[in-house]
This record gives structure tokens, sequence and C-alpha cells, in this order.
């Protein structure tokens, strides 16, 4: 397996922060907001984050793969088709579109 680029799969992401706080170069980034979500037949609506923005800092990243690790919702994966190449610092600031399994990088 070449690690060459970190995947997210945002629809399994549950903005629960681990990845955030277990990067030991801390460039990884999200906000979320919570609403309530009734299901039929539940007493009383569920809480339920919804991320709003999600970034990976690569001119920071390691590649260590602690992120991958710890997400105990298989949210995030090694890409090795892809890889970030270039020469600007501001485009190593990669988020949600581009860290999808469907970004451009
Ligand atoms: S691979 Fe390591 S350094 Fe890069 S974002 Fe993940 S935990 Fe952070
Ligand atoms: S550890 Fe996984 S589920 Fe939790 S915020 Fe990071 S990517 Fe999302």
């Amino acid at each position: 397996m070449k690690h060459s680029f970190i995947a997210l799969i945002e629809d399994k992401c549950t903005s629960c922060m681990l990845c955030v706080r277990e990067c030991p170069a801390w460039c990884i980034s999200l906000d979320s907001h919570t609403i309530d979500v009734t299901e039929e037949g539940a007493r009383r609506p569920r809480k339920v984050n919804v991320l709003d923005s999600f970034e990976i800092d690569y001119s920071l990243c390691m590649y260590c793969g602690v992120c991958i690790d710890v997400c105990p919702f298989d949210a995030l994966a090694w890409d090795e088709h892809r890889a970030l190449v270039t020469t600007n610092r501001e485009d190593m600031l990669l988020g949600i579109v581009e860290l999808g399994p469907s970004g451009s990088s």
C-alpha cells in the first residue's frame, strides 16, 4: 500500500474529533453542527452531528497514518491512486471536496 493520499469518506464521518485530537502534527481541522433527527417510534429526537468542513493541511502532514488508525468509523483511508503534487503551499490545504472519493487532487 502506497501512503500517498488520505481520502475522506464524508458520509461515514461523525465529527467525533478523534483524528483531530490524535494527529501529532495538528494538521486536521473540522467544523460541524448538531441536528435533531426524529425516528418513527422513538420517544425523543436523536442528536446527529453534521460535518460542515474538514481540512487536512498537507504542508504539515507526516503521512504517519494515525488519523486513519484511530477513526472508529473508517471515514479515512489511504488512496494509493492519488498524490498531491504542487509547488504552492496554499494548494496543500485540502477540504471535503478535494479529500472525497471524487476529489480532483
Ligand atoms: S497522516 Fe498523521 S500527520 Fe497526516 S493528517 Fe493523519 S495523523 Fe496527521
Ligand atoms: S475520527 Fe473519523 S469519524 Fe471522527 S472526525 Fe475523524 S474522520 Fe470523522
